[in-house]
């Protein structure tokens, strides 16, 4: 495949930049990728892995003369990042991010940007719970989502040709606005992250239930949890400081309805709990169709060929 872009400049070289470069490099979409990252172990680690070509001590050395530079830092990092490499971005070139989280992003990123330069904010509904750039692999967008949110103020030449990259690297591209990605996104991942996060800690407060029974008896739904409460803490932390309305939203219906389920159960009402639990189980159905997990029973852990997924790797729908 001819290259998307002549240099790729990754700024931050965790799970999700070091996935895409190693994306960029199986089917040739960049000539040269260059990188940076904080600490000087994580710079070395891309190297001894081919995942960047040179590695900068700065993100302000790292993004002279890229076509496309990609911010891949927590959420929280990205503001005073845009302020440092906004000097030496090269003119007509364009800048994303893949956060998790896009109204604060663009708020903090895009007032940096100078004039001839092209923010087009996206996210990559692809992720595991591991981190660093060790954790990357290039299958990691197959079949998986990347959503772009442009405003009618976005250059369309450099979203569309963000979006070929995207495609090129397997994912499925929409867009949409910023404000509604966050709603959807405290309902797909973020409410769900911190409800496991919950969980996991009531767990572990129990004391009537030794850690060696919670571990041994964890397949019964506890194992799940675990997994994504094991997601990377600063990541997260972030995620819930920046989309705090639209997750507070969602948290608030899902006291509601916790409310309504916990007084079912109380009154005995088996009704209203079957019902319930049928409506859930017609949502798993959904995304089985759709292609966003597999029926297997032991889904998400045997390595899966459909998936496209790391051996050992459980594939989670965000970030
Ligand atoms: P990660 O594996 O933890 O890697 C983060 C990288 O950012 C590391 O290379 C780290 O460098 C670097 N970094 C952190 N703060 C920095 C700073 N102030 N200046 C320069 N470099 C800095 O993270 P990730 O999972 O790839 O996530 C990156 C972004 O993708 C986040 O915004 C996240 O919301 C989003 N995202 C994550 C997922 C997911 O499931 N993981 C999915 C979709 C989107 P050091 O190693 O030197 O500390």
């Amino acid at each position: 495949m001819a290259a998307i872009y002549d240099r790729v400049a990754l700024i931050g070289l965790g799970l999700i930049a070091s996935s895409m470069a190693h994306a960029m490099r199986q089917n040739g979409l960049a000539n040269e990728i260059v990188g940076h990252a904080r600490s000087p172990e994580t710079r070395a680690t891309a190297l001894e892995l081919g995942i960047c070509d040179a590695v900068f001590a700065t993100a302000a050395e790292a993004v002279a003369d890229a076509d496309l530079v990609v911010l891949a830092v927590p959420v929280g990092a990205m503001g005073d990042l845009a302020a440092e490499i906004a000097p030496h971005l090269k003119p007509g070139a364009t800048v994303t991010d893949v956060g998790s989280v896009k109204q604060s992003v663009i708020a903090a990123v895009a007032p940096h940007m100078p004039e001839g330069v092209h923010f087009v904010a996206g996210h990559p509904l692809a992720g595991t719970e591991h981190s660093g750039p060790r954790a990357g692999f290039a299958a990691l967008f197959r079949n998986r989502w990347w959503l772009l949110t442009p405003d009618e103020t976005t250059n369309r030449a450099a979203v569309d040709r963000l979006r070929a990259l995207c495609v090129a690297m397997g994912a499925n591209v929409d867009e949409m606005d910023a404000a509604h990605h966050d709603l959807v996104l405290a309902v797909t991942s973020h409410t769900p992250h911190l409800i496991a996060y919950t969980m996991v800690g009531v767990a572990d407060d129990l004391g009537r239930v030794t850690d060696s029974e919670v571990v041994k008896y964890s397949a019964a739904g506890f194992r799940d949890f675990t997994r994504i409460a094991a997601s990377d803490p600063v990541m997260w932390r972030d995620v819930f400081l920046t989309n705090k309305d639209a997750t507070l939203e969602i948290l608030g219906r899902f006291t509601e309805e916790l409310f309504a389920l916990q007084r079912a159960i109380r009154l005995g009402d088996g009704q209203h709990l079957q019902e319930y639990f049928t409506r859930t189980r017609a949502i798993r159905r959904g995304i089985i169709e759709a292609g966003q997990d597999t029926a297997a029973p032991d889904f998400g852990r045997a390595p899966n060929a459909d998936l496209g997924q790391k051996p050992g790797l459980a594939p989670k729908s965000d970030g």
